[in-house]
């Protein structure tokens, strides 16, 4: 019963596409290790780089911040939908850490590609290079979604990592 091959034997025409480039490719993402009590939660989606952000303060308050892919307009709020008085004119820190960890957590090249960055995308080789091209304007948007697919993504791990009863169930109960 060992007629089938171990390996798929992969024969795919690489003509035309220049084996140069295919030797140097960036080895994929683990760029890092996520830190994931400043930057709890981190995401490509919807054509935004997303997430949530830990106040270095207060432990209670968190910030919900985001890039827009493609015009890189930005913004920064507390979950209660305050405005970051980090922001004046330009991204705040908050914003640098979410760049940080989703570079950590997704890689340079696809975090690049994600945004949309113009110019030649393989001089993009760290987080160094991304971030003084993302100068789009503060666009003002609650963060009411993003927080909520945060405590989604909570619940979700809460599910997946410990028997602990799930708070709703107790509703029913
Ligand atoms: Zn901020």
């Amino acid at each position: 019963m060992s007629s089938l091959p171990k390996q798929p034997s992969v024969a795919v025409s690489l003509s035309g596409m220049g084996s140069s480039s295919l030797n140097k490719q960036p080895k994929p993402a683990a760029a890092g290790k996520r830190d994931l009590r400043k930057v709890p939660f981190v995401e490509l989606f919807n054509g935004r780089l997303q997430g949530v952000v830990s106040s270095g303060s207060d432990l209670e308050r968190v910030y919900v911040s985001f890039f827009e892919a493609g015009s890189f307009d930005y913004y920064c709020s507390t979950n209660n939908n305050r405005p970051c008085g980090g922001l004046r004119g330009s991204p705040c820190k908050h914003l640098q850490a979410l760049l940080h960890e989703a570079v950590a957590q997704y890689g340079v090249e696809q975090v690049a590609r994600f945004l949309q960055l113009p110019g030649d995308l393989s001089q993009v080789k760290s987080e160094k290079e991304i971030w003084p091209r993302l100068r789009g304007s503060l666009t003002k948007d609650p963060a009411g979604e993003v927080f909520s697919r945060f405590l989604n993504y909570l619940r979700y791990l809460e599910l997946e990592g410990s028997d602990r009863p799930v708070v709703e169930m107790g509703w029913f109960g």
